[in-house]
């Protein structure tokens, strides 16, 4: 037995919604619904177009869940009807402007000046560079593609800021998918499609970032291809982002196709040369001044993010500035040391491991190996035991044996132990960190 109407269900829901949702979402999705005088035992709502429904389902399905009647198969209890297109509704004439071209979108620091070159990224940047001496004349699309943090979005608003620059009299507009998609629907609401369609066409050069939001989005991917293609046949040069190349994108083939269609170009990880020379070029944009050693120190442990390079190195600002000191080797490390990455342990081995505690304790070997319980021996075994198992994935049981055949319990007990005096012996910390670092490099 329903003690509320669908109505009241839907007034809790979208109330919720207000609090869970940002201001223009909410005006955007959720406020255009309405509900339809039809509704009886389910709920009909009227939705302005296909996309709103869309969006509602797929965003708000549990929240739709618990505020709304389900059907005796345990599905909601709703159903969508399209707004008729006659029945104009003094709806409150919401502004909504055509985009501006914008100069504002593009971060005034993402120039290709600060873009620096190296092994992983010389390509993409010619082709890119190429992009902004001749917009529309070379390769259309360009599709930049990549890891996350590794420049993607530098080299878009570079491109926009050289055309702005060197062909001033072209529109260059750049927009994240996201806003793509926001702007659509806003349209789509408002009915000014022809509007916005106008002002994309107007358009000399097009950036959009992140396409791969694009995925799972069926009805916005066609407008986007639709545009996609009236703006190339029109030879307007459009240049796409994407943390992945376009055939592992879940998108249609005719979508995958137009992207495919000029120049595919990868922005790899960079090589620690042009870590070290990104490190010293933003220190020097921020007006700090940081050794060359020093950049070489974070550059080695930061290894495959720009990103967290750049977060690094505010972060050692702020911290060097409010202490009044020296940006040292220590002082990066103290600052940063949970930035900092674990370098993969390929190389790692049992031997190396042995080797090195070895020679830092001033043992043998065969004394590690050995049945040895004087401490002079047993502490480096347990040193070279726990590193053993922190620095290598293999199991207990192949490592213990390579401690002349002991067992799995005395290498966990080892670790155990080793792992707790950690927290007390600043002495043995400095110690494991130092074996690490010659076992890492
Ligand atoms: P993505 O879009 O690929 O996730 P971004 O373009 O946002 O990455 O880059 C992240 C940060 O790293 C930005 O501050 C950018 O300036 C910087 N960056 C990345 N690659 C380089 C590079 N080769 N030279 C200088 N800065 C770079
Ligand atoms: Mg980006």
């Amino acid at each position: 037995m329903l003690t509320k109407t669908p109505k009241q269900s839907w007034e809790e829901f979208t109330q919720f919604m207000q609090d869970c949702c940002t201001a223009t979402e909410y005006q955007n999705w959720i406020a255009p619904i309405k509900v339809s005088a039809n509704a009886k035992e389910e709920l009909i709502l009227e939705v302005p177009n296909i996309f709103v429904q869309e969006y509602l389902l797929e965003n708000f399905q549990k929240q739709l869940e618990n505020f709304l009647p389900l059907n005796s198969k345990g599905k909601l209890a709703l159903s969508f009807e399209i707004s008729a297109p006659t029945q104009k509704k003094a709806a409150p004439a919401q502004k909504l402007s055509t985009p501006e071209p914008n100069k504002s979108s593009l971060n005034t620091s993402y120039t290709f000046e600060h873009f620096i070159e190296g092994p992983s990224n010389q390509f993409v940047k010619s082709a890119a560079f190429g992009i902004g001496m001749r917009p529309g004349k070379s390769y259309n699309p360009l599709f930049i593609h990549g890891g996350v943090g590794l420049g993607k979005t530098h080299l878009l608003h570079a491109i926009g800021h050289y055309v702005q620059q060197h062909h001033k009299r072209m529109k260059v507009h750049c927009i994240t998918t996201e806003q793509f998609i926001n702007d659509l629907v806003g349209h789509l609401r408002s009915k000014s499609m022809d509007k916005m369609k106008r002002f994309y066409r107007s358009l000399d050069v097009l950036l959009v970032d992140d396409i791969q939001f694009l995925e799972n989005r069926l009805n916005f991917e066609e407008e986007f291809c639709n545009m996609f293609e009236a703006l190339i046949n029109q030879s307007k040069q459009i240049v796409i982002t994407c943390d992945k190349p376009p055939g592992q994108l879940k998108l249609s083939e005719r979508m995958i196709a137009r992207m495919e269609w000029g120049l595919v170009a990868n922005v790899g990880v960079p090589d620690l040369e042009t870590r070290v020379a990104i490190i010293q070029h933003k220190a020097e944009q921020k007006g700090i001044k940081i050794s060359h050693r020093v950049a070489f120190f974070i550059a080695e442990r930061i290894f495959n993010n720009v990103r967290q390079l750049e977060g690094a190195l505010n972060r050692l600002t702020a911290y060097s500035r409010m202490m009044g000191l020296d940006v040292t080797e220590e002082i990066v490390e103290s600052t940063m040391s949970e930035l900092f990455q674990k370098a993969p342990h390929k190389r790692v081995s049992v031997d190396n491991i042995l080797k090195s505690v070895a020679v830092m304790f001033g043992v043998r070997v065969s004394d590690i190996c050995g049945s040895s319980r004087a401490k002079n021996v047993a502490f480096p075994r347990q040193v070279a035991m726990y590193l053993a198992k922190e620095m290598i994935n293999d199991s207990l049981i192949k490592l213990a044996a390579s401690f002349g055949g002991k067992t799995h319990s005395t290498l966990l007990h080892a670790w155990k132990k080793i792992s707790n005096q950690l927290g007390s012996d600043e002495m043995l910390r400095r110690q494991i960190q130092m074996a690490r670092r010659n076992l890492e490099n």
